[in-house]
């Protein structure tokens, strides 16, 4: 195969942004192909956690001064997770692997990792099809266009466009989990919750349904408290959450809120304060643990091959980890220490490995907290 003269990237999400900024440090030829009309056409969520393999990415591939903005926008957390009980007091503190751990705000680490990416960023450009060749891939999109480059690398999340053509074979399933996202307030949370809520990575309540109530703050160090919040998550099987396509923010709060009515301690009227314009739903999907066929000049990262149940806080993160060692594979082909088939089959082999090992390891911690279907038990090898 010849060098990565042009790299496509597809999606434009926190693995792609990761790897564009991967290869432009590189001098690397690339362009990301997004589908949105905008970097913020949809909401996307509110806190991530982040651990090394995102930090050390974004040390990695980021530019000093967009590096040091990220630093003081993330707000470095204590390393447990608090466990609560339903009458939200502290049961435990359960110590986390790996020692740093952030809670950020995802659209701001969009925002840092979009940073310088004008000229290689091209929204409204939905994927339809691909052709590969030996002599390169053309990709084919919605509104009629076409892109031509040595590698093409799906970064289309969950649902890729790119993985149904590259890996037909991988699947997603359902993980039997419906959860209603919202943020309160700092100043709404604090006086409700015990102070390691806001100080550790995330604090979880479970009933004997295995409904859940998750907690975790986003602090802005160096800005004020007004910025500041706490993202409370109500979940469980899809049966105690019925119906909730196309609801409003109000109804969903309700909806979450009735969901812990029976709890003691105000747990229902905490989710009550939060502001109903936040609230959106999440039906949970998992990928099916797999392998990928010989590489080819079309390849994958993040969600488009490992996508997993939240359960870990992890998925955000193996993305960006991927696309730091996917960069790192692509630079040294550009620079003559290695053949494009060589650096991709390296990647695939160790990308698949870890991440496939996070998916089932989400997926068993997610059967015991909040019942998740087990996956497959073919995936389970
Ligand atoms: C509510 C919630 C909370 C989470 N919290 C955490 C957390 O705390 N920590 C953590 O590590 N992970 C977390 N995750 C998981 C994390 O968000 C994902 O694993 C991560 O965003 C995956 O990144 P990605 O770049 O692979 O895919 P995505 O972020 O899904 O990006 C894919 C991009 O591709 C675009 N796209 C899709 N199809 C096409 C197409 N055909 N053509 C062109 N573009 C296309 C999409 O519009 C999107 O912009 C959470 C997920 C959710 C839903």
């Amino acid at each position: 195969m010849p060098a990565p003269g042009t790299v496509l990237i597809i999606g434009s999400g926190l693995g792609g942004l990761t790897l564009a900024q991967s290869l432009r440090a590189g001098g690397i030829d690339v362009a990301v192909f997004e589908r949105d009309r905008s970097p913020w056409e949809r909401p996307q969520g509110y806190r991530l956690h982040l651990d090394a393999d995102a930090v050390n990415a974004v040390r990695e591939v980021l530019p000093p001064h967009l590096v040091a903005l990220f630093e003081a926008t993330s707000y470095f957390t204590e390393p447990f997770t608090t466990i609560l009980d339903t009458d939200l007091t502290v049961a435990r503190r359960l110590p986390a692997a790996g020692d740093v751990h952030a809670n950020v705000d995802r659209a701001t680490l969009r925002r840092i990792l979009l940073t310088g990416l004008d000229d290689v960023l091209h929204f409204g450009k939905r994927l339809e099809r691909y052709e590969s060749t030996s002599a390169g891939v053309t990709a084919y999109f919605g509104d009629g266009s076409t892109a031509h480059g040595d590698v093409l690398v799906g970064a289309d999340g969950i649902r890729s466009a790119v993985r149904a053509r590259r890996a037909p074979h991988l699947s997603t399933v359902d993980a039997g989990i419906t959860a209603i996202y919202g943020r309160l307030p700092l100043d709404v949370a604090r006086p409700r919750v015990p102070a390691e809520v806001l100080d550790d990575i995330f604090a979880i309540a479970s009933d004997h349904r295995k409904v859940f109530l998750g907690l975790g703050s986003v602090l802005f160090p160096s800005r004020h408290e007004q910025d500041d919040y706490v993202v409370c998550v109500v979940g469980g099987r899809h049966e105690f959450f019925p119906g909730t396509a196309g609801r409003s923010g109000n109804d969903l709060r309700e909806l979450a809120a009735r969901a812990l009515a029976d709890w003691p301690g105000g747990a229902a009227d905490l989710v009550r304060q939060g502001d109903p314009g936040t609230f959106f739903p999440v039906r949970m999907d998992t990928s099916v643990p797999g392998t990928l066929d010989a590489p080819t000049n079309v390849t994958l990262l993040g969600d488009a091959v490992h996508a997993m149940t939240p359960t870990l806080g992890r998925g955000a993160n193996l993305a960006m980890r991927d696309a730091a060692l996917l960069g790192r594979a692509l630079r040294t082909v550009a620079a003559g220490d290695s053949d494009l088939d060589e650096a991709l089959s390296r990647y695939e082999r160790d990308m698949t490995a870890y991440g496939f090992r996070v998916v089932r390891e989400a997926a068993r911690i997610g059967e015991q907290r909040m019942a998740q279907n087990p996956l497959p038990a073919a995936a389970l090898q």
